[in-house]
């Protein structure tokens, strides 16, 4: 059976930097907002390279336990239960850390020895090294932008890794992912995509994340399948963005007029 590629559009040349990256066993950084199609292109690309990928989504609870394995009780036995690092590693799959800066320290000290030369992974639980599969790649995501509860990457962490940046993409691109993703009329994605911009550009507003590609996706989506445009709008675009009241009826008059 053969499984559809997730359709992801490229917006610049990241494709063909995380084949290189691939191809020499260094590390990947996706940094940017969120909704901008990070995840999606990493699921794309395990596709195209036709690898397993292990999702990781990092909180600040997520601790090197989490990824590296535990003990736990089987009967009147302790065994020993890989965490999904720890099998990405041995396997050789692509892991992905999505918002790697909100784990706990530990994780960024465990992934370290990973992501240089030495290509290893210490349990220490056990007090073994596992070398990395000749396939295995470290992929992580994080979000510079965040203006509270900002966490950073040491540069001694950020430096490890080949980094590219995700955006919001230029009009014509993004109207193109909305009638992909959406196989919404390409009138509508366009005054989404204009919505998108307008609000963008409305720095005053001091919003933490604007409008995202997947707010717009969503939108698109639902007036696909029949709700009156303006309505979407609210809801898909706005009330997702802000609950200051005077902020909220101001976005809706602005986008009234332009869907
Ligand atoms: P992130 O991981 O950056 O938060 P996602 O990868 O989950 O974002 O993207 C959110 C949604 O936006 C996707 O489900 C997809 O519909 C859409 N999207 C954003 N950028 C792209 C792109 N370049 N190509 C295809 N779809 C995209």
């Amino acid at each position: 059976m053969s499984v559809k590629i997730p359709y992801y559009q490229a917006v610049g040349k990241e494709k063909e930097v995380f084949e290189h990256a691939y191809k020499n066993k260094i590390p990947f950084l996706l940094k940017g907002p969120t909704g901008t199609g990070k995840s999606r292109f990493i699921e794309h690309m395990a596709h195209v390279l036709d690898k397993k990928i292990i999702t990781i989504s990092c909180h600040e609870e997520t601790s090197s336990t989490d990824l590296i394995g535990r003990f736990i009780i089987k009967g009147a036995e302790t065994v020993w239960l890989d965490g999904p690092l720890t099998t990405a590693v041995k396997e050789g799959s692509i892991i992905y850390l999505d918002e790697v800066a909100e784990a706990r320290p530990d994780v960024i000290v465990a992934i370290h020895s990973l992501t240089d030369h030495r290509r290893e992974l210490f349990i220490d639980k056990l007090g073994e090294t596992v070398k990395a599969h000749e396939d295995f790649m470290l992929v992580a995501s994080f979000n510079p932008g965040y203006q509270r509860g900002f966490k950073e990457l040491k540069p001694s962490t950020r430096q490890r890794f080949i980094a590219v940046s995700f955006e919001y993409p230029e009009s014509k691109i993004e109207i193109e992912i909305l009638v992909n993703e959406t196989q919404v009329e390409h009138d509508i994605a366009k005054k989404l995509v204009a919505i998108g911009n307008k609000i963008r550009n409305l720095t005053e507003l001091g919003l933490t994340e604007t409008v995202s590609t997947r707010l717009l996706v969503d939108a698109a989506k639902i007036i696909q399948s029949g709700l009156p445009k303006r309505l979407a709008v609210h809801v898909a675009v706005v009330e997702p963005l802000t609950d200051d009241l005077q902020t909220l009826v101001a976005l809706k008059d602005l986008c009234d007029l332009m869907i």
